[in-house]
């Protein structure tokens, strides 16, 4: 067995103490949130940019680092009001979301008979969709319903269930309720319920 020397052990014990002081800073700065001084080596030269996760209704603040034109670290948000610096662990993993191959980034269509999905441009899914709401629509549309022997309005389609999103804003969800409600879908209701 190697011996160790006074003068070894002496810088070793140095070395070592100065290394957990360290992982204390950068454990400190990474609960602050302060990604750039928790990982400096890692943040060199990357862009910030700031959004918001969109797991769930809770909404975090994210601090995203991006170099080379990948996302290489997200991290809540310091000043966010809502998280102050944190995110629950699918926040955390959405860097690996961003980064995936798996990623759906355009429409598929698995075509009537087929076993595989093929992909089309943004122009014709939304075409597809419109038709298919129309299609419904005209199916199943109520226009009076009977209550108590009485003919009551109510304009509604009963074919079409209708989803919001944990990532749309104030603006869009009420855009997308006026959607529902001009169409005359009653059945809809927020992702994060579900
Ligand atoms: S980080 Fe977690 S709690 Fe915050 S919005 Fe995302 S999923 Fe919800």
């Amino acid at each position: 067995m190697a011996k160790l020397s006074r003068r070894s052990f002496m810088k070793f014990t140095a070395a070592s103490i100065a290394a957990a002081a360290l992982a204390d800073k950068q454990k400190v700065h990474a609960e602050k949130g302060d990604v750039d001084k928790a990982f400096p080596m890692m943040t060199a030269g990357a862009s910030t940019a700031y959004g918001l996760c969109h797991f769930c209704s809770v909404g975090c603040g994210l601090e995203v680092k991006i170099k080379d034109n990948k996302v290489i670290s997200t991290e809540g948000h310091p000043d966010h009001p809502i998280n102050e610096g944190s995110l629950c662990p699918k926040g955390r993993s959405m860097k690996e979301m961003v980064n995936s191959d798996q990623r759906v980034t355009h429409p598929l269509i698995r075509k009537p008979g087929s076993d595989k999905w093929e992909p089309i441009s943004w122009d014709e899914a939304f075409g597809k969709i419109a038709s298919k709401i129309k299609e419904v629509r005209e199916e199943t549309f109520t226009k009076t319903v009977d209550i108590d022997g009485e003919k009551v309005t109510v304009n509604r389609t009963d074919g079409i269930f209708s989803m919001g999103s944990a990532e749309i804003d104030n603006e869009e969800a009420y855009l997308f309720t006026k959607f529902n409600r001009a169409v005359g879908i009653h059945n809809f209701t927020h992702q994060a319920e579900i």
